[in-house]
């Protein structure tokens, strides 16, 4: 527990019962009782944090259904952020799917109707001109973290407009949770510029500007008013892009990549994710990084981000990047992505290569012989028993990842991968899916969630003041997390390491990204010896202070 200073400005009475930084509700001492204006505001008894967290579990657990644990959990964030904190470190494996992927998607898509309190920062359209004055309001001085979405692609949900603000809540929820970054430090932007979701745009109950998005130079120029404000007046702060359109994403990271310390998140945390796995799966298939054919289904923000960091890691193992790049093969809702073809979007012509055209995965399989198939495509169920029979037929460890989400979108299941493979698949989802017993064996499968990468990232590069987030820090980061999976866990058929130790993950990541950041010169704080001592300085462990 530390000592907080309280000064006269600190909040007394009921102003600190409703400060959620500050709150510990029963928890207050009778000294901080007596101090700070709260007898009589509070029942008698006065509880330990962990009496409270006994509680806590209790009504989460009692809760009928993941969106009411969710309610419950936004809630307590409302009151009393320490305590849900606690709660989040300490149930992480429990609690992860509620806060985030997938049940934050169905918060999302109910925001408007279950909205409570309001919490991050609120920019649209009719604010150009005066975003830094919004940003001035936000109220706190110090912010390491900015999380804005535009909301047009959550999840694999697609439009959801103003009430995607639950991604960038429950997104930084996990920065705290995993990499401790100060609560307090973290500022959710939702950047509400309209939506084309039709059910929201007649919904009396919807919490966003009722028009079709802003396009064009209009939206353009309100981003970059955003993007400068930031720097203005957080000028030490990371801003993680999230769930913005591909028509969008691609260019918004161009522009801004080399002026800001930014990254997206769609593209560069996921292809660190999946590289990780990939990782893994050679450890145990004893194939060459180098040696990989890998076919997706997609060919947008996450199958293509994973494909540049495959074939950067090829590139640093020896490849030139054009080889690099042909052990990556694409299928798109028009078919396999072919240099013949006169219809791909920018960011996917890199990726079309000399061959005939097909037009459905089973034929770009036997075309392509893949020895991973890499599912990032929203379409769920594509990964037929047809599909995962002929990768065990051309494979005797075929690498299969089911990547959409959420669990219903995922292109198969972790059943039907092993099923289908004899047991043979090393597979990976985006979303969790149980244990799978089949032929005497338990089959745990690893959930390729961008959470082991991104709070690891953002640690490392805030730790350092990093001017800029490259792919080298991205391989070194995927690199770190493929290679902290034990020979047990990989035994059991995960890719991943255990989520129980997430938070040693991310401290271990943050320390290499430091170092890289520091090697690339793009540091700027003096060079430091103890970079473990540099990262662990910075983290939070959600405690109460000592007000008294
Ligand atoms: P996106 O919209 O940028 O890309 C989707 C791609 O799928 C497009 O290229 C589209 O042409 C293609 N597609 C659509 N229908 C298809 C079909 N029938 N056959 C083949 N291709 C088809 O979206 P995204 O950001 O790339 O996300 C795609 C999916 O990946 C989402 O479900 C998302 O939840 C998931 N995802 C998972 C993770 C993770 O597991 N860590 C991270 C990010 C995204």
């Amino acid at each position: 527990m530390t000592q907080a200073s309280i000064g006269a400005n600190f909040p007394r009475g009921v102003d600190l019962l409703r400060n959620p930084l500050l709150n510990k509700g029963t928890a207050f001492t009778e000294s901080e009782r007596d101090l700070l204006g709260l007898r009589g505001l509070l029942p008698a008894p006065v509880r330990t944090m962990e009496q409270q967290a006994l509680r806590v579990l209790a009504n989460f657990r009692s809760k009928p259904d993941d969106l009411e644990k969710y309610l419950y959990l936004i809630g307590l964030q409302d009151r009393n952020e320490t305590l849900f904190y606690r709660f989040l470190v300490d149930n992480l494996e429990e609690a992860m799917p509620i806060v985030y992927t997938p049940t934050v998607g169905k918060g999302c898509q109910f925001f408007g109707r279950v909205f409570r309190r309001p919490r991050g920062l609120y920019i649209s359209a009719d604010d150009k001109g005066k975003v830094r004055d919004l940003l001035r309001n936000w109220g706190h001085k110090e912010v390491s973290v900015i999380l804005p979405t535009d909301g047009e692609r959550i999840l694999g949900l697609g439009d959801l407009g103003a009430s995607g603000m639950g991604i960038p809540i429950g997104k930084l929820a996990l920065y705290t949770a995993c990499a401790g970054i100060h609560p307090g430090k973290c500022m959710p932007v939702m950047i509400d510029v309209g939506t084309e979701n039709e059910d929201f745009l007649n919904d009396p109950l919807y919490l966003g500007l009722k028009r079709h998005r802003l396009r064009g130079q209009d939206y353009d120029d309100l981003i970059e008013e955003f993007m400068s404000a930031c720097k203005e007046i957080y000028p030490n702060a990371l801003i993680q892009f999230e769930d913005f359109a591909n028509q969008n994403a691609f260019r918004l990271l161009e522009q801004y990549r080399h002026d800001h310390c930014t990254f997206n998140d769609d593209i560069q945390g996921t292809g660190a994710v999946a590289l990780a796995g990939l990782l893994s799966s050679v450890r145990v298939t004893g194939r060459k990084i180098t040696e990989e054919r890998v076919l997706f289904l997609g060919a947008g923000e996450a199958a293509t981000g994973i494909g540049e960091m495959i074939a950067a890691t090829m590139v640093r193992e020896g490849m030139t990047e054009s080889d690099a790049r042909l052990r990556c093969w694409f299928v798109d809702s028009k078919g396999l992505v072919v240099s013949s073809r006169t219809d791909l979007t920018h960011h996917k012509k890199p990726w079309a290569h000399e061959a005939p055209f097909v037009k459905t995965l089973a034929e770009a399989i036997e075309v392509i012989r893949p020895t991973t198939l890499i599912g990032a495509s929203g379409m769920p169920a594509t990964f037929t028993p047809e599909i995962l029979q002929a990768m065990a037929r051309l494979n005797d460890r075929p690498v299969i990842f089911a990547l959409s989400n959420p669990t219903s979108k995922a292109e198969c299941t972790a059943e039907a991968a092993y099923v289908h493979t004899e047991g043979r698949a090393l597979f990976a989802s985006g979303s969790p899916f149980p244990s799978v017993h089949y032929q005497g064996k338990t089959f745990v499968p690893g959930q390729g969630n961008n959470v082991y990468i991104f709070p690891g990232v953002g640690l490392g590069a805030i730790a350092t003041r990093s001017k800029e987030i490259t792919d080298g820090m991205f391989l070194t980061a995927a690199q770190t997390l493929a290679s902290m999976v034990t020979p047990e866990e990989l035994a059991t058929g995960n890719l991943y390491p255990s989520l129980k130790r997430i938070r040693e993950v991310s401290g271990r990541i943050a320390v290499e990204v430091a170092k890289e950041a520091f090697r690339e010169g793009y540091a700027q704080v003096p060079e430091q010896t103890d970079v473990v001592a540099l990262v662990e300085s910075l983290r939070y462990e959600p405690d109460y202070a000592k007000y008294a």
